[in-house]
């Protein structure tokens, strides 16, 4: 059976999600489906390293929206099935099973898979990535013979998972290849805030650990992580969290523009007719990164390239400029970003991290670009139109208390 839809969106993550739900808020009438190789409905990515690992949200709970929901609005939804091909002059998909799918248009939503090791033993039982329910599954069923955990990375999800690994009462010990975690994201100080907690909850955090193997027993079961310098760090379960590599081989083979991603413009379309791309493998010119093109791994980006691909579909204007924000929650922390602090030379603490509520503020060039605020809703709230406005603050009242950051605005 030949199948066709007006518009096939490949991937059932966020994005993919929600350029389903925009096409129809934005009275999309055409067919549409959504082709994920994942068996589940659309759920919540964030949760599989914080509440669902932690089991304090069930799977029923992270779902984007109900199984019924789909049906409703007239999206087909070809779950378990994975996209091999793309043709674009045949406007066509090809899955895994050989089956051929016409679209009119389509809208790339494939995040990534989570890097790998390349030592020897990172395929060992007991190693694992954090990216789909299936990984947080698999490690949840393992918990219950793990003591002793190592995860390697001290990337947000890195450090996510060990503070659920803490909480469980897992001895949990993180490393990361550089001086400092979080180097790749945020500035020293909130680094060596995190690095305080994790100790205080008992995570040894070992910096600047350099991995050498990953060692088995007779059973191909995770034993160890030796690192370079000979010391074996016994352990029962691995957690790896050092990146992803954006899901494009598709569309590259089919000739589309790009590289570490696939290259969009504003509008989010791709080099190839008809092809629109979104999300984590969405490169893209960002405007809170002066222009540069960079992919951005963060629900806001997927849902709102989403939206202004449903927006342009449907015939309206829209351009993706969207305020960057993010969050990570650890132990009782919640840390709420905006902006992003690519590149920034000065940053301004605003409280104590002793009294673990503070923010810190970066700037470039004497203008606000971002902020990391924990436990600090009011100046994440505040903080925004700081980013927006590309504010030039007083420094000095950036990092009084007593001020409340919508009174530190100095417009241009
Ligand atoms: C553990 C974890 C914690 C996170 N925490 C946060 C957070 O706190 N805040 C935040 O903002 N962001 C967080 N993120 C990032 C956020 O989840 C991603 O940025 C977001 O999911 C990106 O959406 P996406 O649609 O681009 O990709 P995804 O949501 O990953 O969806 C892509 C889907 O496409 C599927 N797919 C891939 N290739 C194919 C193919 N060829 N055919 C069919 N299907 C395919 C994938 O299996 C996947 O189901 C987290 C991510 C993880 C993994």
């Amino acid at each position: 059976m030949v199948q066709a839809y007006d518009v096939v969106i490949v991937g059932a993550g966020h994005g993919g999600a929600q350029a389903g739900i925009a096409l129809r808020q934005n009275k999309f009438e055409g067919t549409i489906a959504i082709i994920g190789d994942e068996p589940d409905y659309p759920y919540e990515r964030p949760p599989l390293s914080k509440e669902y690992l932690a089991r304090d949200k069930t799977f029923d709970r992270i779902l984007i929206r109900q199984p019924a929901f789909w049906g409703e609005r007239g999206i087909d939804m070809l779950l378990g099935r994975k996209v091999t091909d793309v043709d674009p002059a045949a406007h066509h998909v090809t899955l895994e099973d050989g089956a051929k799918v016409f679209y009119g248009r389509m809208i790339w939503a494939t995040g990534g898979a989570p890097r790998k090791l390349v030592c020897s033993g990172h395929d060992l039982a007991g190693v694992h990535t954090v990216r789909t329910r299936a990984d947080a599954d698999r490690m949840m069923g393992e918990l219950d013979g793990v003591t002793r955990a190592v995860v390697i990375g001290g990337g947000y999800i890195g450090l996510e998972a060990a503070a659920v690994l803490a909480k469980f009462g897992k001895q949990v010990v993180l490393l990361e290849a550089l001086d400092r975690v979080l180097a790749r994201v945020a500035g020293e100080p909130l680094s060596r805030f995190y690095e305080t907690e994790h100790r205080a909850h008992g995570v040894e955090v070992r910096l600047g650990a350099r991995v050498d193997c990953i060692e088995g027993d007779a059973n191909d079961k995770v034993m160890g992580v030796r690192l370079h310098d000979g010391e074996l760090l016994e352990c029962q379960m691995v957690i790896v969290g050092i990146g992803i590599i954006p899901a494009v081989e598709p569309l590259m083979a089919a000739g589309a523009e790009g590289g570490n991603g696939v290259k969009v413009d504003a509008q989010c379309r791709t080099s190839l007719p008809d092809i629109f791309a979104i999300g984590d493998c969405a490169l893209h010119s960002n405007a809170y990164a002066e222009g540069a093109v960079i992919r951005v791994e963060s629900v806001q980006n997927a849902n709102d390239q989403a939206t202004v691909v449903a927006k342009t579909i449907t015939g309206a204007d829209a351009a993706y400029d969207a305020v960057p924000w993010f969050w990570s929650n650890q132990y009782d922390l919640r840390l709420q970003t905006v902006g992003l602090s690519i590149d920034f030379d000065d940053v301004v603490q605003r409280g104590d991290p002793a009294g673990r509520s503070f923010s810190l503020t970066y700037l470039k060039g004497g203008r606000v670009i971002a902020l990391d605020c924990v436990n600090a809703t009011k100046d994440y709230v505040q903080g925004r139109a700081l980013v927006t406005a590309m504010a030039v603050p007083d420094r000095e009242r950036l990092a009084d208390t007593a001020i409340p950051l919508k009174e530190v605005m100095l417009p241009l």
